[in-house]
C-alpha cells in the first residue's frame, strides 16, 4: 500500500471526519504505522456507528499554551509588520473563541541562556543586546519554548503551542535577521536533546519564508531533521531543494519550495510526498513546529493561499507522526503571520487541531 495521506485529501477539501475515516479505511493511503493509535480507535468506533468526538477524552486539557503579556512589549518600530498587534489579535481570539478554557497555561520559566549559547555565539548575543528593543523579551521567547518542551517531556501536556514574540527561524549568528533575534525552535531542539535526553528531533517549518537560521544550525547534524516548505522567490532567497545538508548531516535537511500562489493542495502534497517518508525513516523522538502563518491566504508579506482548514490538516498530519514515533511529544512555536486577524484565526484552527477538537 502506498504510504502517505490519502490522495483524496490532497485533491479536494475534506472534513476532519472524512480525513480520519479515510485514514482508518483499508483502501486508502495512510499506512498502518502512521495512524496514531487514537486515530485508529476513532475510526473503529465510527465504523461501529458511534459519533466520532475526535479523541476529546484523551486530549482535553492535554495541550499547553505559552504566552506572557511581556511579549507585547517587544517592538521593531511603528507600522512594522512584526507588531505587538499580532499577539493581541491572537490573545483576543484565544479568549473569545473559547480556547482559553481548553488549554493548560504554561509560564515561560526555563533559564534560556545556557541553551542560547549552544546555538548562538557570544558575538551574536551581544549584537542582540544592542539591536533589540528589549533583549530580555527575546530571551523570554526562548524561555517559553523551553518551558513548553519541559511540560511535554514531563507528561503534563501532550503537546503545546507557544504564542511568543519575537519569532526565531531566521536567526543565525549575524544579529537580527528577518525580525528574528534568537532561534527559538533551534534552541528548543538542543534543549530537548541536552535536558531531556531525546536523541532525534524533527523540525517542521511551514512558514512562508525559508527557515534559513534553523537550516544553518543543523546543516551538518544528523540528529535534527529539518523540513521546510516555503517560497524560494521571497526573502531570504535561500531554501533550494538541492541544499540537503553536509557531511554527517547530508540527507537531513529537506527543502520543499512551493510555487507562487501555493494552496492547501500544494502544501499537503509536499508533506505527503516528502515529510512523511522522511519521518518514517528518521523516527523522531520529538517534533517541533516552526508555525508561521504568513503562508495563509491574505497575508501582506506572502502570496500563498493556505486556508485555516489547511493548517488544521497539516496539524493533524504532524500529530499523527508524533503519535506514531514520538509518544505524541510535539511543541509548536509561532513564527510569522502578518495579517493580524487572519493570523489569529489560523492559530485558533491550529490549536484546535492540537487539542483534537
Ligand atoms: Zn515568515
Amino acid at each position: 500500500m502506498r504510504k502517505g495521506i490519502p490522495k483524496s485529501l490532497v485533491e479536494q477539501p475534506l472534513s476532519r471526519r472524512d480525513f480520519l475515516g479515510a485514514a482508518g479505511g483499508a483502501g486508502f493511503g495512510l499506512c498502518a504505522s502512521l495512524i496514531a493509535p487514537g486515530f485508529a480507535r476513532l475510526s473503529a468506533e465510527s465504523a461501529g456507528g458511534m459519533d466520532m468526538k475526535l479523541n476529546t477524552n484523551e486530549s482535553r486539557g492535554s495541550t499547553g499554551w505559552v504566552s506572557d503579556e511581556r511579549y507585547l512589549r517587544h517592538t521593531l518600530g511603528q507600522r512594522h509588520p512584526e507588531s505587538p498587534e499580532r499577539l493581541r489579535a491572537i490573545l483576543r481570539q484565544f479568549k473569545e473563541g473559547g480556547l482559553e478554557q481548553a488549554v493548560v497555561p504554561i509560564m515561560p520559566e526555563a533559564d534560556p541562556l545556557p541553551y542560547i549559547r549552544m546555538v548562538h555565539s557570544e558575538d551574536h548575543i551581544e549584537k542582540v543586546a544592542q539591536q533589540a528593543h528589549d533583549e530580555a523579551i527575546c530571551r523570554l521567547a526562548v524561555s517559553g519554548a523551553l518551558s513548553a518542551v519541559d511540560a511535554v517531556c514531563a507528561g503534563e501536556v501532550k503537546n503545546a503551542f507557544c504564542a511568543v514574540r519575537p519569532p526565531g527561524h531566521h536567526a543565525a549568528n549575524n544579529g537580527e535577521f528577518g525580525f528574528c533575534f534568537y532561534n527559538n525552535v533551534a534552541i528548543a531542539a538542543r534543549y530537548a536533546q541536552r535536558q531531556h535526553q531525546l536523541s532525534k528531533i524533527l523540525i517542521v517549518d511551514w512558514d512562508y519564508h525559508h527557515g534559513d537560521g534553523t537550516e544553518w544550525a543543523f546543516y551538518e547534524d544528523p540528529s535534527v531533521l529539518t523540513f521546510s516548505t516555503h517560497a524560494l522567490h521571497a526573502f531570504p532567497g535561500t531554501g533550494a531543494a538541492d541544499k540537503i545538508g553536509r557531511g554527517p548531516g547530508e540527507g537531513f535537511n529537506l527543502n520543499v519550495p512551493l510555487p507562487r500562489g501555493a494552496g492547501d493542495r500544494d502544501i499537503l502534497r509536499a508533506f505527503d510526498e516528502r515529510l512523511i517518508p522522511a519521518a518514517e525513516d528518521f523516527r523522531p523522538d520529538m517534533i517541533l513546529i516552526s508555525a508561521g502563518f504568513d503562508a495563509r491566504q491574505g497575508d501582506p508579506l506572502g502570496d500563498f493561499t493556505i486556508t485555516d482548514a489547511g493548517f488544521a490538516k497539516l496539524t493533524e498530519l504532524v500529530m499523527s507522526l508524533a503519535a506514531t514515533y514520538s509518544e505524541s511529544r510535539m511543541v509548536s512555536i509561532l513564527e510569522g503571520g502578518y495579517n493580524t486577524e487572519g493570523l489569529a484565526l489560523a492559530v485558533d484552527a491550529h490549536v484546535r487541531g492540537l487539542l483534537g477538537v
